[in-house]
């Protein structure tokens, strides 16, 4: 295939900072004496608890269990006791059911979690089976099911599969370093997914500001003799959210309120790569994954292979703690993370990063006026009218703004990045998103 312009329209440049930690090989984090586990770490329906207070547990062992097709089973990230099943504070927000465990320190592994030989043979139901078992969501921050993503209704056939390793997002290098450290691992889970989906057309995508990230793969795919494309992309942020990397890759446009399906694509991220072939090759759950943290308020940034359901704080504990001049501690990415304001949330599948952010790094002026200079609607990658949205959802204006396409808006923040007055776009998108379902359901 003719690979043609590989970029989208719209998108912006923020400093990268990810001279911080791209050099920093990943490193296992202890387990920490207590871990959290929210019934909620997934795009669907909570898991419901199988377990209850002082009840003994070991690592793999599931501790709340898929309620329905869109959901996934959590597992105990660390064996010993179960202490208490409470609402405890979320990396994404309020507070989520929790199963908390206390570590007795003895790290006694479920005796179902064994390397299979023979797991390329397995059929496409079994696999699928094996990664729903595990729990796996997108790594990438999406958090939607994997087994449900490679589950596509036969009249939407997938013949093209994109591997996400763009990691477009400044400050983050977690993918980096998985690509750099897990190469072949991650290959495996390409194979896998490739036939699940039994698809033809294989692309691994990364930015060209990670070229060794690139040699490796290319590198490890001529070894494995594999019929997959290593694709080098222009920097460019979102260039990793799925829309615009399809449209960069394939020049097929994913229509306005479809899916990647819908243009016959899948695109799933490293880390849920490496995750599936763990999964369909040991039958092993996401007990952990790798954090960035990170900031100019971080004493010692790192890449970190933590437990799901480690403390914040444990984690900039291990990164030589926090400087005096912080202001702001970040689930995720600069752009599309949420501030936290307690370090007792803990890591959950989704969780890339963890950022410490200093005044320098951080916008904290209250919004102006809007001076009608249009820049967010320059660089929208969606080309929806930021500015006039925010306007109407300002005025509770949900209905217009609904035509305007807010539901659309991949909650990018390039608009709110460029805006000389500040406004806080995507907090007001997501608020609009969340009326405008209220209502549509109450009609329904
Ligand atoms: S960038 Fe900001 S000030 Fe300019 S039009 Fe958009 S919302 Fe208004
Ligand atoms: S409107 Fe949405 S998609 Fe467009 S730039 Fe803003 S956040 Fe990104």
């Amino acid at each position: 295939m003719r690979l043609k312009k590989l970029t989208f329209k719209g998108g912006v440049h923020p400093h990268e900072y990810k001279e911080l930690a791209e050099d920093k090989a990943i490193e296992v984090m202890p387990a920490p004496e207590l871990v959290i586990i929210p019934v909620q770490q997934h795009i669907g329906a909570p898991a419901e608890p199988v377990v209850a207070v002082g009840d003994e547990v070991k690592i793999g062992d599931v501790v709340c269990q898929a309620k329905g097709f869109v959901s996934v089973p959590s597992h105990a990230t660390v064996s010993g006791t179960v202490k208490a099943i409470d609402p405890r504070p979320h990396p994404v927000g309020g507070k989520v059911l929790s199963i908390i465990i206390e570590n007795d320190g003895k790290d006694e592994w479920s005796p179902d979690i064994a390397f299979d030989e023979n797991y390329a043979e397995l059929d496409a139901d079994e696999m699928k089976k094996r990664i729903l078992n595990a729990g796996l969501a997108g790594m990438g921050g999406a958090t939607f099911p994997s087994h449900v993503k490679l589950s596509p209704p036969a009249d939407k056939p997938i013949d093209t599969f994109i591997l996400n390793g763009a990691e477009c997002e400044p400050y983050l290098t977690a993918d980096h370093r998985l690509m750099l450290e897990k190469t072949r691992d991650i290959l495996e889970g390409v194979k896998i997914i490739m036939k699940i989906l039994g698809c033809k057309n294989g692309y691994i995508a990364i930015e060209n500001n990670k070229p060794d990230a690139v040699r490796a793969m290319r590198q490890a795919v001529k070894e494995m003799k594999m019929d997959a494309e290593v694709v080098s992309l222009p920097v460019k942020y979102p260039q990793g959210a799925e829309k615009q990397l399809i449209k960069a890759i394939t020049n097929r446009k994913v229509p306005a309120g479809g899916l990647p399906m819908d243009v016959g694509c899948l695109v799933h991220n490293v880390g849920t790569a490496k995750a599936i072939f763990d999964a369909v090759s040991s039958k092993k759950p996401l007990i952990e994954r790798v954090v960035t943290v990170t900031g100019l308020g971080i004493n010692e940034p790192k890449n970190v292979l933590a437990r799901i359901g480690t403390p914040f704080q444990n984690l900039i504990d291990f990164c030589g703690g926090l400087k005096e001049n912080t202001i702001k501690i970040v689930n995720g990415g600069p752009m599309m993370g949420i501030a936290q304001y307690t370090l007792e949330v803990p890591v959950i599948k989704g969780t890339s990063g963890i950022l410490a952010l200093t005044e320098k790094e951080t916008a904290l002026r209250d919004p102006d006026p809007c001076i009608r200079c249009a820049r967010c609607v320059d660089v929208c990658p969606m080309n929806l009218l930021p500015n006039e949205m925010a306007r109407q959802i300002e005025y509770d204006n949900f209905e217009e703004a609904h035509k305007l396409g807010v539901l659309d808006c991949i909650e990018c923040g390039s608009c709110s990045f460029v805006c000389p007055s500040r406004i806080r776009h995507v907090h007001l998108f997501k608020y609009a998103k969340l009326e405008i379902t209220k209502s549509l359901k109450a009609r329904a």
